[in-house]
């Protein structure tokens, strides 16, 4: 390596220690609620298997079963060799359980989201923006070169103030996750579509947290508001949470895929999804349709520890959600917590900046529906008798 750039780096791998904010890899293997942590066996509320589907064995099986079939990879990408029928067969039921037109399914959530912004997205248009979304869309607003402008979060009306007083010449757009990952709340749906509606504006939301987990079908936050008109939405999903696969997803008008196709970058110059993957993400939907238990059973265990965690005099955010986050403040007092909990055997990741602002480092529980009511009390016990040493 040059030798200047090698400086740089090391210079900044310092400056992240120095700041207490360097990070690195941990070996994890993880099965339901357990998991081996650097082979040390925890309990854990860190994954976004909210379903715990991905270790179902119907699930395992038809992996199974399509490598056998199909091989590892796609071996190409979508508009060359790579776009298989196990994918074409679960982006025909990905629409129709959204009850959309057609859906489009892309390597990660990460990629659609850039993919979408990027490409629908010009220079002279305007994207209104919540203050809390996924850095996925934040990138994806960043290669726009339009616009952007933050309203502060879930607040509709700061979002019409703001909408009011910014000129647009182009085309307006509202972005926001529909389920804030690192705040566990939902969006108010409702009322950003009824202002997008005043502006002509067109909402995108990714509901990476909300597919599976919302609605009485599981097909996400839009089913769980009742909103059934999905065509004016630019809807966006994963794979790779509840639905314990990977991949992320575009649901929306046919127009809207076949643009995608043609420009989202990041869908036609990456790999199709693995026929494997693809085929575990079928079943996986279909259960999670069926299987009304296993959300039941997830968000009565998480309304247990936040009730709980409240009483206990915890600050903590969120709503109708698998993600419990309690606010500790600043990250010395996170990480303590998080030891401590690990000293029982609990697995608890203290989220910091930045992925969170400056003094709103938390514990960020998610519960799966792998969980059981003991493996929250025994969370309550712990945190009952926690005393911050500072
Ligand atoms: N959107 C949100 C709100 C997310 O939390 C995440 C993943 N953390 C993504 C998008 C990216 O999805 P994926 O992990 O499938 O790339």
């Amino acid at each position: 390596m040059l030798k200047s750039l090698e400086s740089r780096i090391v210079n900044e791998l310092f400056d992240l220690r120095e700041a207490g904010r360097h990070r690195s890899l941990h070996s994890t293997v993880v099965r339901g609620a357990r998991m081996w942590l650097e082979s040390k066996e925890v309990l854990h509320f860190s994954s976004n298997d909210y379903l715990a589907l991905s270790f179902d064995h119907r699930v395992r099986e038809a992996a199974q079963a399509a490598s056998h079939e199909y091989g590892a990879g796609a071996t190409g990408s979508r508009l060359i060799s790579g776009n298989h029928p196990e994918i074409e067969g679960l982006e025909a039921e990905l629409a129709s359980w959204h009850g959309a037109e057609a859906s489009l399914v892309f390597s990660s959530g990460y990629a659609a989201n850039v993919g979408v912004l990027s490409a629908l997205v010009r220079s002279d248009d305007v994207v209104f923006s919540d203050e809390l979304n996924h850095a996925s869309l934040i990138d994806g607003c960043r290669m726009t070169r339009a616009r952007v402008v933050v309203y502060r979060h879930a607040d509709v009306q700061h979002l019409e103030q703001l909408m009011r007083e910014t000129p647009c010449r182009g085309q307006r757009f509202v972005v926001s996750d529909a389920v804030f990952s690192m705040d566990g709340d939902i969006a108010p749906i409702a009322e950003l579509i009824e202002i997008a509606r005043l502006f002509e504006a067109v909402v995108i939301l990714d509901d990476a947290h909300g597919v599976g987990m919302l609605g009485r079908r599981g097909a996400g936050t839009l089913e769980n508001f009742g909103i059934v008109n999905v065509d004016d939405i630019v809807y966006i999903g994963t794979l790779s949470k509840a639905l314990g696969a990977e991949g992320g997803y575009v649901a929306g008008r046919k127009i809207l895929i076949e643009y995608l196709v043609n420009r989202a970058r990041s869908f036609i110059f990456s790999t199709g999804l693995s026929p494997m993957v693809a085929s575990s993400a079928r079943k996986a939907r279909s259960i999670a349709e069926l299987e009304d238990w296993r959300r039941q059973k997830v968000l009565s265990l998480s309304s247990a520890l936040r009730t709980s965690l409240q009483q206990l005099g915890y600050v903590v955010r969120g709503g109708e959600t698998p993600i419990v986050p309690v606010i500790v403040g600043d990250e010395h007092s996170s990480l303590t917590i998080s030891r401590h909990l690990m000293s029982y055997g609990i697995y608890v990741p203290a989220i910091r900046p930045p992925s969170v602002p400056e003094g709103k480092c938390r514990l960020r529980f998610s519960l799966t529906a792998a969980h059981e009511m003991t493996d929250v009390r025994l969370v309550i016990d712990v945190l009952k008798d926690w005393k911050p040493s500072r």
